[in-house]
Order: C-alpha cells, then structure tokens, then sequence
C-alpha cells in the first residue's frame, strides 16, 4: 500500500512528505503502526534470551517507531493544521491508543524482564543515560501499579477511574459556575473607564443573549479587564465577589469534591507506597522532595510578603490622594488602582513599540543571537514542503556545518489552529548504533499576519513569546544523546521551561534590541531608553504578584500533604499568616483551582517559580560574563541544551551553574529586597 506515513520519511534530512499525506491515511497508518508495534514489544517479551539491558530496557526504548512517525504527525497537525475529519480521527482512535498504552504497561512478561535487569542493576555496567533509562523504565511500570496483588490492581483501578470521574466533574462545574454568572448593564454611566473594545465585547456578549445594554462575564477576557479598568468600585466588587466564589456552595458545588479528590490522591498514592501525593508527584521532578520545594517558596516568601505589603501601601496611599475613601486595599480594587499607576508612571503604548518589531527583522535576530552564542546557522529550504503554504522550513546547521535539525515556524493564525504558542517535535533525536536520526523541530505561534502596505509586526509581549518558543527549540535542535525519551525537551517538568525562559531575557535587553530593532518607516533604531521602560514595567507590583503566585504553591502542597475536615478551614491554615490584601469571608480559591483539582498541576504548582528561579540564576551567569559570551553559551549548551534528561537535572544545572538554584537570583531580577 503506497500510505506515506508508514513508507519511512525518504526526503532530504528525513523531511515529513506533508504535501503527499491525505486525511485516508492516517488510520489505516496507525493501526498498521499498532499492530507492529504490539508485534515488537512481544518480540521483546518472548525472546528466549535472558533479560539484559540491551535486548529488554534498550529494545523497549525503541520499539514502537513507526507509532511515533505517525503519531508526531497527526498530533501535531491536529493542532496547528486541524479540521473537523481530523477531529474525528482522533476520538476514533482516542480508545485504541489506550488501549496500546496498556497493553504495554500491564503486559506481566514484559515487566518480569525489565524488573530482572533493574534487580542487577548494581552489577551492570551501564553509562549514566543508560542507568537512568532504566530506572526509569522500571519506575514507569511500578507507577502504573506493577508490583500490586491482583486484589490491589482492582483497588487501583477503582480509584484511579474514580479519580478521573471527579475531576471531570469539578472542572465542569467551574465551568458551569463560570459561566451561569452575569453582569448585565443598562446604563452607558455604568461603563465609566471601559475602553472602547471592553464595551464593545460587552455590547456584543448581550446581543448574543438577545438583551439591549451591556452584559459582562467571568470569563478571563471580561473579568480581568472589567476589574482593572471599570471606574465603579461596587460593579468591581460584585464581579469580584462572584468570581472568588465560583463553585463554593450552590448547584456547582465544589467544595465535597477538594475533599474526596484529594483523599483519592492519597490512598492511590499510598497504595502504591508513597507516604503521600506530593511524594508520589514530586519522585520524577527536579526537586525531588516537598522538603526541597517548601524550601524555595520559603525562601521567596521571606523578602517578598513585606515587600508585596509595602506596594500596596504604597498603592492605597497613590489611591486616597486620588479620592479613594477606603482604610485598606480591597481585593476588588487592587486591579483598578494598579492599572492607573501602571499607565500613569510606565505606559508602555504597545503601539508605540510595535513598528520596531517588524517580523522579519525579529526572525533575522533571534536566529542571529542563536549564531552568536552557539554558533549555529539556519539555511532556508523553501523546497521541503510544509504543512501550510506559510510554514517555512530551515536546515539547522552547527558551526562545523554538520545537520543538527530541521525547525519548522509556522508564525500566522488561521482558522484551522488553535490559539497560543507552542513548541513541538514531528520527530524527536534517536541514535542506534551508527544510525542517527536528527530532531524535526517545529515552533508555532499566532502573530499578526501581514497586510496592504504594512509588513507583521510584533508586540513586546510576542517577542517575548518567539524568544521563549525558540528557546525550547533550541533544547531541542540542539540535543545529543541516543534515547529519545531522554533527550531534548523531554525532561522534568519543573525543568522544562529553564530553556525557554531563560531566552526570554534577552528580551529585555537594550544591547540585543538596538542590534535589530529598527523603525519599519524611518529606519530609526529603538530609542535607548525603552529598554529600561521595559525593566520598570516588567518588575511593576513583582513582590504583590510572586506572593499570589506562592500562595497559590502553598495552598496545592496543603492539600497534597495534609488531611482535611473542610475547604475553609484548611485556606485558612495553609494561608493565614501569607494576606496581603483582607481575607473576604465567602470567597474561595480551591473550589475553582482547576490547575491542581483538574489540570494535571497537583503538587506541581510550584512548579512555574520553580523555573523562575532556575532562568534567573542561570542567567545571572550570562550577565556576570556578558549576554553574549560564547563560552558561557557554550557551557550552558554542553551542561544543559545538549543533554536532555539523561542524568538527574539537578546534578546537569549544578554542573553549568557551579551551584543549587539561588532563590536570591530571582529576588534580585525582580528588584524584590
Ligand atoms: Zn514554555
């Protein structure tokens, strides 16, 4: 059969054949990848040899490659180049892929195998990556419930299908709460400080539900803006009163389901031998430990609560000489006050910014910073073909001219993507003996497509964006290494945006930006002063935002660590002595936290200042040495870029940095002391 997908990538640098993939293809692709897939891992089961870490661990690393052509693929398609047949596809196979998932996890002979190599473990000798593969090949078995009694892999299963029942459930009624408030307006004096788009999506959000007026909602596009911009403190207050209560009591009630979805996570985790979840979660992170992670919020908490406390002081004295009556900063009025400060002292004027940010220029310099610093060279290949005539393909070139990679950037929004900004692999690094396959690397964002007479440009913030997309690119393109699942990006995930974000500080530098940035029109370069504006801006209420930020790590530690009797109750003890602006009786955090209770960040949450601290002392290092250093650069690509996960990630940054993560370093970005 003549299918593209299962015939092996022929083309230049093992390019994906997109222009000869058709929508036929894909299931009789995946289910043929399947079937030999499933063939290999009995293969690996049955071998009549004994178990050893090449023909078990290594062989089960690799099989399973045709599945991952395929699926690198299709998935990635389904976000960036989507239709509803696709969409069809993919709930087709959403079972059956399951159902090969499990196959694999629950095969016995295959895990006996792999759990003979892991008890010689100490016996063997096995390079570092090897090691690790290993543990983890063993862990991911023991994770799934492995080594439990048939009577405990029914229990298991029970809790598990139970669990993921509820949160469901929970993230529908957030959804339901959401959604079922409204503030409906009828009076034009009601708008007072709405900008002109705010009441358009008002106007517009009302003719919807066939009403005259106005009509706002909680959903983020209504409700951050209304709280930040609308002149009437008690409009404010019912939208933020409403929006701090979603799912506490009523018909989308939340409040029984934090309880028994937390309880849930502690018997499956304590079935599985873990004292408790944060345990079970935090065994494959950086930080390893809840003690380590209590550390670091901690040690952020410390400086920043006074710090967050003097701003808002600050604020409400900025407030009352501007007529506000109140003694303290309510909730609902902090956004207001903050955002007149905000524009009265660094209006940024985005349009003011933008003819600075021409695309074009902005590609030509985040691919220059990367040749500056690595040493590596991006040549166009206009005749691989791309997945939509605005994808553009380039051959990743080191600086000794061998192929690193191909990086596919795909930069405009259409209908057939979804929104955001993403990095992603169609294929990830694989190397079998001399047989090296190189990443194919892909970065997708929604910038402002060109129009008549004027070229895309970008906002600070979409710089921003593309500097952090490029920058897992980058820990991608970059990868060495043989194992796929422990090379380039697929590292923990407290550790993954170290990359990324450390990238984004260039952004904020005026020597890289007066290097590009030069008036569409004029020519005239960014004026020297902006870079500083931007500092300014960027650490604007930092010590008020990093607080929220670890108040809301505390409150997901607590409720992955300890027992509780009642929502209220265990806010108030996680969270008592961490207020910065008054507790409002009524209003409610967990109940509509649908990061940890349905989003896949329980005991991760900590997770995003985690990574903060990470970028900011990795990059103290560059600022020590020079932004543009090339040995710097180069220790951070050997050390960090080049190695994906294959030692602990712990002992891979102490080797680039010279010592743990500084908390300190964050502090310092932020200007918080
Ligand atoms: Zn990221």
């Amino acid at each position: 059969m003549d299918n593209p997908l299962l015939s092996g990538f022929t083309l230049p640098f093992g390019a994906p054949p997109f222009d000869r993939i058709r929508l036929g293809h894909y299931l009789p692709a995946f289910r043929a990848a399947m079937d030999a897939g499933r063939a290999e891992i009995d293969a690996i089961a049955d071998n009549p040899d004994a178990p050893d870490f090449a023909n078990t661990v290594e062989a089960l690393e690799f099989a399973g490659s045709a599945l991952e052509r395929v699926s690198g693929v299709f998935f990635n398609l389904l976000e960036a180049e989507s239709t509803p047949q696709m969409q069809q596809i993919a709930e087709e196979l959403s079972p059956e892929l399951t159902a090969y998932e499990m196959y694999i996890s629950h095969h016995e002979r295959l895990f006996a195998r792999v759990r003979a190599v892991w008890e010689q473990r100490d016996t063997l000798t096995l390079d570092p990556d090897q090691r690790k593969l290993l543990e983890e090949s063993y862990r991911g078995f023991v994770r799934s419930g492995a080594l439990l009694s048939p009577g405990q892999k029914r229990e298991y299963g029970r809790l598990e299908e139970e669990l993921s029942l509820l949160e469901l459930q929970y993230g529908r009624h957030v959804l339901d709460a959401t959604n079922a408030w409204t503030l409906e307006l009828d009076d034009e004096a009601q708008l007072e400080g709405l900008p002109a788009y705010l009441r358009e999506l008002g106007a517009q959000t009302a003719r919807e539900k066939g009403r005259n007026g106005w009509v706002f909602d909680l959903s983020h596009p209504s409700y951050v803006p209304f709280l930040q911009y609308s002149a009437h403190s008690g409009l404010r207050e019912r939208m933020w009163r409403a929006y701090n209560s979603r799912a506490l009591g009523g018909a989308f009630d939340n409040s029984a389901l934090c309880l028994r979805i937390a309880g849930l996570r502690q018997r499956i985790a304590r079935l599985l031998g873990y004292p408790d979840w944060t345990a079970y979660q935090l065994e494959e992170r950086m930080a390893r430990n809840v003690g380590n992670v209590r550390r670091l919020l901690d040690a952020l908490m410390a400086p920043s609560l006074p710090a967050a406390r003097r701003e808002v002081a600050a604020l409400l004295d900025y407030a009352r000489a501007r007529g506000y009556d109140g003694t303290s900063m309510q909730p609902w009025d902090f956004s207001y006050w903050s955002e007149r400060y905000r524009s009265e002292h660094f209006a940024l004027c985005e349009e003011e910014l933008k003819p600075y940010f021409r695309l074009e220029d902005c590609i030509e310099a985040v691919f220059g910073l990367a040749t500056r610093l690595y040493g590596i060279r991006f040549i166009p290949h206009p005749e691989l073909p791309g997945y939509h005539p605005d994808v553009r393909v380039y051959a990743v070139e080191d600086a000794d001219g061998s192929h690193l990679a191909l990086l596919y950037a795909d930069f405009f929004p259409r209908s057939s993507k979804r929104g955001g900004a993403w990095m992603t692999n169609f294929r990830e690094l694989a190397r079998r003996g001399a047989l090296e396959e190189r990443p194919l690397v892909s970065i997708v964002t929604n910038f402002t497509k060109p129009g008549p007479g004027t070229p895309s440009l970008l906002t600070h913030d979409e710089l921003t964006t593309f500097l952090h997309e490029f920058g897992h690119a980058l820990h991608g393109m970059l990868a060495q290494g043989r194992y796929p699942s422990l090379t380039g990006t697929n590292v923990a995930r407290d550790f993954v945006e170290l990359p990324s974000q450390l990238m984004e500080n260039w952004a904020y530098e005026p020597a890289w930006l007066q290097s590009f940035a030069r008036h569409w029109q004029s020519g005239e370069p960014i004026p020297a002063a902006l870079g500083e504006r931007l500092v300014a801006a960027r650490n604007f209420h930092a010590a008020y935002f990093q607080v929220r930020q670890l108040r809301f790590g505390l409150l997901d530690l607590a409720w992955h660590t300890r027992g509780a009797e009642s929502v209220t109750e265990l806010e108030q003890a996680a969270l008592a002595d961490c207020s910065v602006l008054p507790d409002i009786p009524g209003s409610c955090i967990s109940t509509a936290f649908s990061h940890i209770f349905s989003g896949g960040y329980s005991a991760g949450y900590y997770s995003y200042k985690w990574a903060e601290v990470l970028e900011a002392d990795a990059f103290a290092r560059f600022r020590e040495e020079g932004i543009f250093n090339r040995e710097t650069a180069a220790s951070f690509r050997k050390n960090i870029l080049e190695r994906g996960s294959s030692e602990d990630e712990a002992v891979l940054y102490r080797r680039f940095r010279g010592h743990e993560p500084d908390p300190q370093a964050l502090l310092r970005k932020l200007e918080i002391c």
